[in-house]
Parts: structure tokens; C-alpha cells; sequence
């Protein structure tokens, strides 16, 4: 079940134990930088929290709520971050964290590259103009149509991720007349979430090919017969939110091992490495993420370590961070409707969203922030539980946090840190609408993804 791998630690008790360890915070009006947008403040004034000049009820009232505020000056600093920080490398957005047609062009703008992973991501990044050289395409099933279209369209790279799809991409460019690029995902036997890894003799998950028990190395045997591949590098995404980079050493061993093997046996030194994405944000005030720079400094140190130690020449190295980029880009904006306080226990507040929005809480027990955003409050503060208006009672949008006691229906509530995999992943349950994203630059908003309408779901529903 996913919640027994998920990656923020064990389920909470469903109510907090006496002497819990999430203490009221003691200023219920800070925003905390870390994991709220760079432009998002508090106005001293009137205690109403703007984005890039913006105020959030004139936002709620122009757009609606729920909303995803996307504050765009953050998006393309952290664009920046990971490029300056990895200059030498190249960094591809992993774009199932969040894709549309803006970002897609912000991204190319700011020199990143991209990772799709379907046919459907592969549309919206042409759409929008993306040099496909500039595009790998992931994927463990990856279809015929898939792969077809991806050789058309001139993807920069794939990642195979099985025998069968090797056969399948060396004919389609054969096919089509062309040689692909490819790099093989392999499984280095390391799993990391958050601040822990396992590392065991052979990996139980449907992603790619086994070094431990050679299914990488025949890979590439097969894949150096074949005339209409040609063989990049090795692959490995080892997990995701993950704060330190020990999982990354043992698996850029493992990788850097599976390369010198393929000198020996081969004689050839595959220019190429990518370690995938992963790399953790701050959802709450307890997390610490690392800086890019840092984790670059970090990870280039690793693979130079690894290959002076197996002689080999140092690949080019890749990442793929999605979360680290879109994350905090983003807060939800919600409008508050009921408050039922339950004595001793907690205050349920439902908003006008929930698990259709952010499945994240209910997937894999993802801890969030939450903040009353359109005015300050002096009152106690009440544990609360943010819950959306879902048919289902998991449907919980922040499991445990602090508002202040005098909320109530109209307020507006905001979630910080919702840019990543969470309109991606968002669903039309109850058939609710999904929320637009509204793109806020220097006092200026604008929806670059537009709400889904009553229309739209009719659409689709054919009689
Ligand atoms: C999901 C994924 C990523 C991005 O993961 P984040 O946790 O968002 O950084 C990168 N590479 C691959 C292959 C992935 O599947």
C-alpha cells in the first residue's frame, strides 16, 4: 500500500497523543520564507498577505478559489539556481511535477531542459515551442504510439526502461531512418525518502534494469549491437523529497561501477550520467533543504570521487529536479466555509477544494503548512485540520496545524508549497471542477491554466 512507502514518515495518530510534538507556533501571522514564495509577504498595514504586489482577496476575487498562485520571479530563480549551480551539467525539470505551456517556455527561457514521461507531456512541451533535442522522454511502459511519436517529434533522448523497449525504440528509429540517443535506467539497489535510504541486494519496483543481478549490463549489450541506438549513458532516480545526499553516493558508486565494468568489457566509456531528481523541499517550517549549489558541489564531488577511484574519465552528469523547482513556486488559495470545533479534540476547517486539488496529504501522508492569508488575527491559536468538500473523510488537506481561533467562513486560507504534483495530480472526484493557475509577476496575474468548467466535464461525457 502507498502509505507504508510513503515519504514523510510514519502516519500520525489520528489524534494527537498528549504532550504531541507539533507545537503552536508563536506568531500565527509569520510566513515563513522557507516554504512560502519569494514575493509572498504579509502587508504590514492591514496584515493581508500579497504576491508580487498582488493582494490574495483581490486575487480570490478575480479568479475564484480555489486557486494556484504561481509566483513566476520564484519559479525562474530557482530555474537559475539549479543552472548556475550545475554549470558544467545539465539540468532537466522533470515536468510531471507541473507542466503547462507557460512553464514550458519560462523553463526553455531559463536554459533547463525537460523531462517528459507520456505522449500527453510530450504535446504540451512542443506546443509551447521546446526544442525537442532539449526533451527526454522516461517512462516504464512506454507504447509503440508513445515511442513513435517521440522519434518523429526528434526527442533529444530516451531512457529505456526494459529488454522490450529496446527492441521497440532500435525499430522505430529504425523505421523512421534515424539513430536515438538512449540511456538506461538502471536500479542501483538504494530507495531514499527524505532523510533515510534503504539500501538491499535486489530492488521489489517496476522501474528499471537491475545492476545487482546484471540485467543493466546485458541491457547494454544489447543495446551497443544495434545500429539505430546509440548509447548515451546510465540512468538512476533513486527517490524523492530527499534531504541528504548519501543515497546519491551509493548510487553514483553503483553507476560509476556499472560504467568501468563496460570499459573493461566493451572498450568503450559511455560519455553520460544522470542521477534523476528527488531532491527535497520545505513543506513545513521543520524541513531543511539543501541549497542547489550545494547539492551540486556535493554530487559533482561524489562522481569525481567515484571515477579517480575506478580510473575512468569523468561523465557528463545530469539531474532532474521537478519538485525543488515547482514546489514552492506555489500556495493553494482556498476560502473557508464551515468551522466545527470538536471540545478537547480539534477544529475541523473545511475549504472550498480538497483532495481533488491536492492529493498528496491523502496519498502519502504529506505534512503541510496552512496560514489565514486575507487579514492578521491576534486570537489563540486552535489545532486545526483543513479539510476539503469531499465525499470521504481522508479528504485532508493538512492534517495538523495552528489557525487562529477567531476564523470563520469568507476567510481565506492559503497552502504554501503546492506547485509540485498537485494540480498534476489533481482529479475531477465528485465532479469538481479543477482550479486554474494564475501566473502573479510585478503586480500583474494572469490564468495560464484556466478552471475547468461544467462544460468541460459534460464535454467529455458523451450520453
Ligand atoms: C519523478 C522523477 C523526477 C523528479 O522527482 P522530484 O522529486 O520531483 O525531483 C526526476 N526523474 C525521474 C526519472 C522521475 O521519475
Amino acid at each position: 500500500m502507498s502509505r507504508s512507502a510513503h515519504p514523510a514518515g510514519p502516519r500520525h495518530a489520528d489524534v494527537l497523543p498528549e504532550g504531541h510534538a507539533l507545537p503552536a507556533p508563536e506568531d500565527l501571522n509569520f510566513l515563513d520564507p522557507k516554504v512560502w514564495s519569494k514575493t509572498t509577504e504579509r502587508r504590514a498595514a492591514d496584515g493581508v498577505v500579497t504576491v508580487a504586489g498582488l493582494d490574495v482577496r483581490e486575487l480570490a476575487q478575480e479568479f475564484g478559489t480555489p486557486a494556484y498562485i504561481l509566483d513566476e520571479d520564484d519559479i525562474r530563480e530557482r530555474c537559475r539556481a539549479w543552472k548556475d549551480a550545475f554549470a558544467g551539467s545539465d539540468v532537466f525539470y522533470a515536468g510531471k511535477a507541473f507542466l503547462c505551456r507557460a512553464l514550458v517556455k519560462w523553463i526553455a527561457e531559463e536554459g533547463l531542459n525537460l523531462d517528459v514521461c507520456s505522449s500527453g507531456e510530450l504535446a504540451v512541451a512542443l506546443s509551447a515551442g521546446m526544442d525537442p533535442a532539449r526533451i527526454a522522454f522516461h517512462g516504464n511502459n512506454k507504447s509503440a504510439a508513445d515511442i513513435t511519436r517521440a522519434i518523429e517529434a526528434g526527442v533529444g533522448r530516451i531512457i529505456v526502461d526494459s529488454y522490450e523497449e529496446i527492441a521497440r525504440v532500435a525499430f522505430a528509429a529504425e523505421r523512421h531512418g534515424v539513430v536515438q540517443k538512449v540511456l538506461v535506467r538502471v536500479t542501483v539497489g538504494v530507495e531514499a525518502h527524505t532523510h533515510e535510504f534503504i539500501a538491499t541486494a535486489h530492488e521489489d519496483q517496476k522501474f528499471g534494469l537491475s545492476v545487482a543481478d546484471g540485467k543493466a549490463a546485458e541491457a547494454v549489450r544489447r543495446i551497443l549491437k544495434l545500429g539505430s541506438l546509440e548509447l548515451l549513458g546510465l540512468h538512476s532516480h533513486i527517490g524523492s523529497q530527499i534531504f541528504d545526499t548519501a543515497g546519491f553516493e551509493v548510487s553514483a558508486r553503483r553507476v560509476v561501477a556499472l560504467l568501468a565494468a563496460i570499459r573493461d568489457e566493451h572498450g568503450v566509456q559511455l560519455p553520460e550520467i544522470d542521477l534523476g531528481g528527488g531532491l527535497g523541499i520545505a513543506y513545513t517550517s521543520a524541513d531543511d533543504p539543501k541549497q542547489p549549489s550545494d547539492i551540486a558541489r556535493e554530487l559533482v564531488d561524489i562522481v569525481k570521487r567515484e571515477c579517480a577511484a575506478a580510473d575512468l574519465d569523468v561523465p557528463r552528469l545530469s539531474v532532474e529536479p521537478g519538485r525543488a523547482i515547482a514546489g514552492p513556486s506555489t500556495f493553494t488559495l482556498y476560502e473557508v466555509g464551515t468551522v466545527k470545533q470538536l471540545e478537547g479534540l480539534r477544529t475541523y476547517v473545511s475549504v472550498d477544494g480538497g483532495m481533488s486539488d491536492n492529493i498528496r496529504t491523502a496519498l502519502y501522508d504529506a505534512e503541510y503548512a496552512v496560514s489565514l492569508v486575507s487579514r492578521a488575527s491576534d486570537a489563540e491559536p486552535m489545532l486545526s485540520r483543513v479539510v476539503g468538500k469531499h465525499c470521504e473523510s481522508g479528504d485532508i488537506v493538512v492534517r495538523d496545524a495552528y489557525l487562529p481561533a477567531d476564523l470563520g467562513p469568507g476567510d481565506l486560507v492559503a497552502v504554501p508549497a503546492t506547485g509540485a504534483y498537485c494540480r498534476s495530480m489533481a482529479s475531477n472526484y465528485n465532479h469538481i471542477t479543477r482550479p486554474p493557475v494564475v501566473a502573479v509577476k510585478d503586480g500583474q496575474a494572469r490564468v495560464v491554466v484556466r478552471r475547468e468548467t461544467e462544460d468541460d466535464l459534460l464535454r467529455l461525457d458523451v450520453g
